[in-house]
């Protein structure tokens, strides 16, 4: 056997899952799946044809009535031993995700976690589900009103949260008594097999979960497929903004999450060290590679911005960057090689463009293999900028120098994207106007990442959300269900007349 054979060997080909089994890709296209740490290929993921497509919604549509019937309770209780399973079955799952990803197996174990509790919301959907009755809104007749699913529903994921990102969408929606279709990340895509297979073990019938890998031709068909009711997406503004024009014009509900730059605004009265170790983590975490990463540090004032930079500075240049099964490791790869350029390429142009590059990460890392990149940090970032303007989405860290609060909230709010953004201060005067006039949909005070728990809703605003439903929470019951009102009356006589005037209650 030559060695090439033998590297062949080691790649291993991802299925479809439909109708509650591996299904080999036939379309003959494929993309490969890297290990970032090594820079080689692990794995194979097959891009579904539009044949391939139609075999899985019309497994997920036969699959639907039955399960819309099933009582929410018995619902819901698949959805407790899946809870089970999928706390047992973390370990496993969290080395998935960092093997394919290049996180660090710690931070892969907190997206689970991040899953799982949206699980435990879905097991207690049959309460947000019930409806409002009112007796006799007019005489002898009574009204009231249910939420009911929709039917099949998809939902397109990111490659950043392999794992959580779905589990934002399907517990949810499965609860609620839909089918579901996952079109996962092509860059990533195992966590999700074993998320499918952990569904069927928990009792789910055959059918109301698959995924089915692919690329625009999957997403398109998607959007395009009359059977499917309404659509989740999480992913790229462009992207994002994509699927919620194709899907709406067809008629389907759409959520579509894009992409942020998130502000951490840092007043004067800040506790400066809480506030370099939370930049820290929430900037250079999972290589910034996070939807809610920290990527612009707002500094009140020019001593303000010195002090944080004086603080900051070392600590960047001391990351721990290594392999992610590492325990010591504080950032690993990035996801692909193309990626990396891409942030190579954002940190050129904001040399070219004029911001203070203090620590740049590229040096040390891009001429070693797999796809690692240190942390970079730029002083001197203007408005006007592109890399102000643009999302990186990888370890690299702007400072804004303003001279007030009211300067820091006017510029977060023009800027086109508004996932979400923290401020660190001692003052609750501060803070109170700050939560009350930021035009952003997710804030923290004192709080770097303010990813909402799973009973409140996760969404961004402007760029950052197409669609009218933040996800999970109740606004995702919202999403998954829709409203029906019922009015009723037992007539005792046979006295009915017709009315040729708009009825009103009596
Ligand atoms: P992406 O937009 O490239 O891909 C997302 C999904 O869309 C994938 O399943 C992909 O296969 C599919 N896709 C890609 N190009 C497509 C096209 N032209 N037509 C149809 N489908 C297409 O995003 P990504 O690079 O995987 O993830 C990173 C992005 O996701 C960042 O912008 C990040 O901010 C964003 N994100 C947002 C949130 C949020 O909650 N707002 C959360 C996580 C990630």
């Amino acid at each position: 056997m030559t060695a090439t054979a033998v590297k062949q060997a080691a790649v291993t080909a991802v299925s479809h899952w439909i109708d509650g089994a591996e299904l080999a890709g036939t379309s003959g296209r494929t993309s490969d799946v890297f290990n970032p740490s090594t820079g080689e290929v692990a794995a194979q993921v097959p891009f579904a044809s539009l044949e391939e497509l139609d075999r899985c919604v019309a497994s997920a549509k036969a699959a639907s009535a039955a399960w819309a019937a099933t009582p929410p309770l018995r619902r819901a209780r698949v959805l407790f031993r899946y809870r089970q399973l999928l706390e047992e079955a973390s370990e496993e799952l969290a080395q998935t995700i960092s093997r394919e990803h290049g996180k660090t197996v710690a931070d892969a174990r907190g997206e689970i976690v991040r899953g799982l509790e949206v699980v435990e919301f879905a097991c207690g959907i049959p309460d947000l589900i019930k409806g409002e009755y009112n007796e006799n809104v007019g005489t002898g007749v009574d009204a009231w009103s249910i939420r009911q699913p929709l039917g099949v529903v998809a939902g397109i994921t990111p490659f950043n949260f392999p794992a959580m990102v779905p589990l934002w969408m399907f517990p949810v929606a499965l609860a609620c008594g839909n089918s579901f279709i996952l079109k996962p990340s092509e860059r990533d895509p195992s966590a999700s097999m074993l998320l499918a297979k952990l569904l069927k073990q928990a009792g789910l019938p055959d059918g109301v979960f698959s995924v089915l890998h692919g690329d625009k031709v999957a997403v398109d068909g998607l959007l395009a497929h009359p059977d499917i009711a309404a659509i989740s997406f999480v992913g790229s503004t462009p992207v994002a903004r994509h699927v919620h024009q194709q899907g709406t014009l067809g008629g389907k509900r759409v959520q579509a999450l894009g992409g942020a730059k998130n502000h951490m605004v840092i007043m004067p009265d800040a506790d400066l060290d809480d506030a370099v170790e939370a930049l820290l983590g929430a900037a250079y975490g999972s290589a910034g590679e996070r939807c809610m990463a920290i990527s612009v540090a707002v500094a009140v004032g020019d001593a303000c911005a010195d002090a944080l930079i004086e603080k900051l500075g070392p600590k960047v240049r001391a990351l721990k960057i290594g392999l992610p099964t590492d325990a010591a490791t504080e950032m690993g790869p990035l996801i692909s090689g193309a990626h990396r350029n891409k942030v190579c390429d954002y940190i050129q142009h904001g040399v070219g463009e004029g911001a203070k590059l203090l620590i740049d990460g590229r040096s040390g890392h891009v001429d070693k293999p797999g796809f690692f990149l240190g942390g970079s940090l730029f002083d001197g970032v203007q408005p006007d900028m592109k890399i102000y303007q643009e999302e990186i989405f990888g370890p690299v860290l702007g400072i804004l120098r303003v001279p007030d609060l009211e300067t820091a909230i006017k510029l977060i709010n023009a800027h086109p994207y508004a996932n979400g953004t923290a401020i660190f201060t001692r003052s609750g005067a501060a803070a109170r106007i700050f939560t009350s006039q930021i035009e952003v949909g997710m804030v923290g005070v004192n709080v770097p990442l303010p990813v909402p728990v799973a009973f409140h809703s996760f969404g961004g605003w402007r760029s950052s959300l197409f669609g009218d439903h933040h996800i999970y929470g109740r606004e995702g019951v919202r999403f998954y269900t829709r409203l029906k009102a019922i009015t009723q009356r037992w007539p005792k006589d046979a006295d009915a007349k017709a009315e040729f005037s708009m009825p009103t209650m009596k």
